[in-house]
């Protein structure tokens, strides 16, 4: 039997601000019996499964929270969300992460100085949603630089990313926007808001994807940074994400010497490590043709 080799990729899993995020909350269940989150903390089903162990609920609607303590999840909120839990003078865990916080200070600073605002990122994440709402009533989220010739252009326009982008996506959008919108745009300014954490998990994926038959991507289906990863990967290696170890199919693996994992950066070390056990007991198994 060939021997089957599983390698991890050098950077993977849960990023400092996801880290951070689940210790604020972790240590908020201790002092606080009622804490809801506005929406998930972190897009992983395990991650909010365990919160809920320590009694940590998921909401959406604030209307219904009165007498509860809020917790604002990683992706932060935008400042009208802010506005309304203050109004209903809730207590408030906040564990928006410091880059997030920092591309919101970058679409206020532009949006105050007068700038239109496009951001390269989908509009209905809610770290989108939240940056949208910094960066005032002229601003528009989109993944398509061309789609800015739709926009009602402002003389002086600036381009900021969702932080979890990918940086090279990035520069192609900043070019397209930058050819649609020359003609009618007098300055622009273009702020690089991409995270470094994600930046690293991309590079790492990318350099096992091309050393390996096949990847895997572990983390939540509904992670943006975990889907982009799938992404990344697909482009140079079939590619599988999965949330949890019973996803994976052991005929997919079947053929296959060099198999390489990686995780979204809201993926705990737990799921992953449950996954390269699975992978090692297939690999010891009867995967051969
Ligand atoms: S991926 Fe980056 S921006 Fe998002 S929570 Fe992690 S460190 Fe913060």
């Amino acid at each position: 039997m060939a021997k089957i080799e599983i390698e991890k990729a050098r950077e993977l899993g849960f990023c400092f601000g996801v880290r951070r995020a689940i210790k604020i909350i972790e240590t908020a269940a201790k002092e606080h019996e009622r804490i809801v989150t506005l929406g998930p903390i972190v897009h992983n089903r395990m991650v909010v499964t365990k919160l809920a162990e320590m009694g940590v609920s998921v909401s959406s609607d604030l209307s219904q929270l009165q007498d509860r303590t809020i917790a604002i999840a990683s992706h932060g909120v935008s400042p009208e969300l802010l506005s309304q839990i203050q109004a209903q003078q809730l207590s408030v865990v906040d564990t928006t992460c410091p880059i997030v916080r920092s591309a919101q200070r970058a679409a206020k600073r532009l949006a105050e100085a007068g700038f239109g605002v496009v951001i390269f990122g989908e509009a209905t994440h809610p770290e989108v949603k939240g940056l949208l709402g910094w960066a005032g009533n002229e601003a528009a989220a989109t993944l398509h630089g061309e789609e800015v010739a739709n926009f009602s252009l402002p003389r002086r326009l600036g381009i900021l990313s969702q932080t979890t982008q990918n940086r090279s996506q990035f520069a192609k959008f900043t070019n397209r926007v930058i050819s649609v919108a020359f003609p009618y745009v007098q300055e622009l300014r273009i702020i690089n808001t991409l995270c470094e954490e994600t930046q690293k998990r991309q590079e790492a994926a990318l350099e096992l994807a091309g050393k390996s038959e096949l990847m895997i991507v572990v983390g939540g289906h509904n992670s943006a940074n975990t889907q982009r990863l799938a992404e990344t990967c697909s482009s140079i290696v079939e590619t599988y994400l999965i949330e949890t170890a019973a996803e994976i199919e052991e005929e997919r693996l079947v053929g296959r010497h060099r198999i390489g994992v990686t995780a979204g950066a809201s993926t705990p070390d737990e799921a992953i490590e449950e996954v390269i056990l699975k992978l090692k007991s297939f690999a010891s198994g009867n995967c051969e043709p």
